[in-house]
């Protein structure tokens, strides 16, 4: 079966301040990535602009509604200290990455693809319920966990997040919520400070931080000693990835030392692991990366491994 990429030329819009690491050119390289002949095999649907109450699945009234009310007509409106931003485009931009991971989700559980890519920015991860943070605005792998289980009546949804940083949006999201496992790899120390080993939750929560100058003999220890047997544990129905590529050795805002083959073999684990548990239902949505030649390398290996299905 094929693999679906979702994506949307309005993905290059959403400006950022200059100098900002997340920045449109992320998304243009991508694009271009996929783009390539060896790609021709994907199955393309432009995402859709979601409707605004499905962000609240997992944020509160107050948190969506302030947002909407902040949108800009010209300039930009800082939020989370000034690292995340909100100019006129964004409103849009952000709900169209929201109804891309949808999409995506519905694909994949309808069999019509066997996975799916979504490509699309800023990333999500960090958002928490009631907050922007990180250079996210809406959480949009939490949304499409639980768009599985409200939508689709999926019981256990896994989220695994190997971003270089912690996905604390993600994990206060479903902190107290047995029917979602969070499981990250990620650099420690590093922003925003959460991923200890010691926080689990209600034991739905598994963290494996990586140490600075990490590779991926580390991250493919992690992996085998951790991930892959709590996912086989959990028997998810459905696997949804934070595909972040910022633990790439080019990238600027972590020292982790990983190569595009690294994230390559951990899609495949990811894939083999779909495969025992879910049919090999799985689902990836973009979220950090910010060399752009690292993001090219990885997104590259990244779904050149999920069309070999
Ligand atoms: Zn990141």
């Amino acid at each position: 079966m094929a693999t679906l990429l979702t994506h949307h030329p309005a993905f290059a819009d959403h400006r950022t301040t200059p100098g900002h690491p997340e920045r449109p050119d992320r998304y243009r390289v991508v694009e271009a990535t996929l783009r390539q002949e060896r790609f021709d095999r994907l199955v393309r649907v432009e995402a859709n602009i979601a409707d605004p109450d499905v962000t609240r699945y997992v944020h509160s009234n107050r948190y969506v509604d302030t947002l909407e009310a902040a949108r800009p007509a010209e300039g930009y409106v800082l939020l989370d200290g000034g690292d995340t931003m909100m100019e006129p485009s964004t409103w849009e931009v952000v709900l169209r990455g929201v109804g891309g991971t949808l999409q995506a989700v519905d694909a994949v559980l309808a069999g019509d693809v066997q996975n799916a890519f979504v490509a699309s920015r800023p990333p999500g991860h960090h958002a928490e319920t009631e907050r922007a943070m990180g250079f996210c605005l809406f959480n949009n792998i939490g949304i499409g966990a639980r768009h599985a289980q409200r939508n689709h009546g999926l019981g256990r949804v896994a989220i695994v997040d190997f971003d270089v940083h912690h996905g604390n949006g993600t994990q206060e999201i479903f902190y107290s919520d047995p029917s979602v496992l969070y499981a990250s790899t990620h650099q420690m120390p590093l922003f925003p400070g959460t991923g200890a080993v010691s926080e689990t939750g209600v034991g739905n929560i598994v963290n494996s931080p990586l140490s600075p100058g990490d590779g991926g003999t580390a991250l493919r220890e992690a992996f085998e000693a951790r991930i892959l047997p709590t996912l086989d544990a959990f028997r998810p129905e459905l696997i949804l990835v934070s595909a972040g590529f910022d633990a790439h050795e080019r990238d600027p805002l972590a020292s982790l030392e990983m190569t595009a083959d690294d994230f390559g073999w951990a899609t495949r684990m990811l894939m083999d692991a779909a495969e025992r548990n879910c049919d090999g239902r799985l689902v990836t949505v973009l979220e950090g990366g910010y060399d752009l030649r690292g993001l090219a390398e990885s997104v590259d290996a990244h779904v050149s491994e999920l069309q070999k299905g």
